[in-house]
């Protein structure tokens, strides 16, 4: 049930409180009936009392609530590279980004290209629970955070965690846990904001964690008037859809070190929107990966840079449009015309930054455009063409750019697009989606990195970091900057 551990290295992870471990999987106590974080700082239980779970869920289903101290529903998510399955891990993704809450398990499994039966059957070899078994606990485990943390009332908390009613919040809480929202409530951080405009979610990962690298690397690529990175905090507008609702707001993202987490601060208008907004937050940043696995992989990589992470994205077409953008132009260069697009074609937007003014353009509003209106921003007319082959290709459902995608699909549907070569596709799938294996070998950085410039030979070299190419293209990168 939990890749390559075992119930040993499990209780020795919590012997000694391995923050390694950390959200890896659960350690859920028979006395108590009540489930932790292996870094928990209760009394150790006894080794004949501990079951351990990968997923929460499965401690759930099991009869098991969390635990008060520990608070499992801040612990890292798992990698989806320990998910064996790709089909478990794409219907994963889709339920962390709330797929359910609009669609039927029948639709899911269409996304993903099976049947039905089929998915329950993998999902459940996969986590040992129901994909609806899997989606209550998600949603629960933001609720326990909402209400604990937050000073959100109570019906807006039950819809945010995707309830449609809150009859059914109730219940379910009530069933799992043994508890009223106003029992959990109970709780609460004694100090608390006063106003809700001050709350925010915390989002803990496993240590080493680069953030400077990260942070440097976005830094460089904001979209002028969608994204701003000021003092140490990312900022950005958000569009999301949800039942044909479009919601907009802005967010801001600190990294708080000593706590090993990322502090997210929502506008109030994406609250009902939290579990895709937070999802999506940690995509960009990799809070998934497993950085002591990671680096051991890669050797003498991983020695020098320690908690590397990739970069991925917030919204896969954004991401996908300046890469196409920033195709043998100067990395400023390519900042400036995505500027210039998400001037002329994004939705103005008011919020409280002077440097947030525009949501970015959506695959409807780029289609429609002309490749003269395009051209005049001083994009060519080729890449202008691109462009709009890649809105069209997403708007017909051809082309899926976010993690759940099957890659072997996106990458037959982006070599279809003229404009889109190798370098590009490789690219969008280490960022968009978050595809840890992708590898852009005919970069120049990566050819001068290594000091080779037949692909072929960059690929063979390469095979050693497999299933972790991504990370190494990072690093290689990086020992580039270090050389000029
Ligand atoms: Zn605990």
């Amino acid at each position: 049930m939990i890749v390559n551990l075992d119930s040993d290295q499990c209780y020795q992870a919590v012997l000694t409180r391995d923050t390694r471990f950390d959200g890896r999987f659960f350690v859920a106590v028979k006395s108590t009936h009540i489930y932790c974080r292996p870094i928990c700082r209760v009394k150790t239980p006894m080794r004949k009392n501990c079951q351990f779970f990968s997923h929460a869920a499965a401690a759930e289903v099991a009869g098991f609530r969390p635990c008060k101290r520990c608070r499992p529903e801040l612990a890292p998510g798992n990698s989806l590279m320990e998910v064996s399955s790709q089909l478990a891990r794409n219907a994963a993704y889709y339920i962390n980004q709330d797929f359910l809450a609009d669609h039927s398990l029948a639709e899911l499994a269409e996304k993903l290209g099976v049947t039905d039966r089929q998915m329950r059957r993998v999902f459940h070899d996969e986590f040992g629970v129901s994909p609806v078994e899997f989606w209550q606990t998600q949603r629960l485990l933001l609720a326990k955070q909402l209400l604990t943390d937050s000073t959100m009332p109570v019906t807006s908390v039950a819809f945010a965690s995707g309830f449609q009613s809150l009859r059914r919040f109730n219940a379910l809480l009530k069933e799992r846990y043994r508890l009223t929202p106003t029992e959990l409530r109970k709780q609460q951080n004694k100090q608390l904001p006063e106003s809700f405009e001050k709350f925010s979610f915390r989002l803990n990962y496993r240590p080493p964690f680069d953030w400077e690298r990260l942070l440097g690397f976005l830094s460089q690529r904001v979209i002028p008037h969608v994204e701003a990175v000021q003092d140490g905090t990312y900022f950005r507008t958000v569009h999301v859809k949800r039942q044909d609702r479009d919601f907009v707001g802005h967010i801001q993202v600190r990294h708080e070190a000593e706590k090993h987490l990322l502090s997210v601060r929502l506008s109030d208008a994406l609250m009902p929107v939290c579990a895709i907004v937070l999802e999506r937050v940690k995509r960009l940043f990799d809070l998934h990966a497993d950085p002591i696995t990671i680096d051991a992989a890669l050797g003498t990589f991983g020695t020098q840079r320690p908690g590397l992470r990739v970069p991925g994205s917030f919204d896969g077409f954004e991401m996908s449009v300046r890469a196409i953008l920033g195709q043998q132009i100067s990395v400023a260069a390519a900042r400036t015309l995505a500027g210039r697009l998400a001037l002329r074609f994004g939705t103005p937007l008011q919020t409280p930054f002077a440097s947030l003014t525009h949501v970015f353009p959506t695959p409807q509003r780029l289609s429609s455009a002309t490749v003269d209106e395009i051209g005049r921003l001083g994009i060519t007319g080729q890449r202008s063409k691109t462009l709009i082959a890649l809105s069209q290709a997403i708007l017909s459902g051809a082309l899926r750019l976010e993690p759940g995608s099957r890659v072997e699909d996106t990458f037959a549907a982006l070599h279809k697009i003229p404009g889109i070569g190798e370098w590009t596709a490789q690219y969008i799938a280490m960022r968009a989606l978050s595809w840890p294996d992708a590898f852009p070998h005919t970069d120049l950085g990566i050819k001068k990195a290594l000091g080779l410039s037949s692909p072929k030979q960059i690929l063979k070299l390469a095979e050693q970091w497999r299933p972790w190419r991504a990370y190494a293209a990072l690093h290689l990168w990086n020992n580039l900057e270090k050389k000029s």
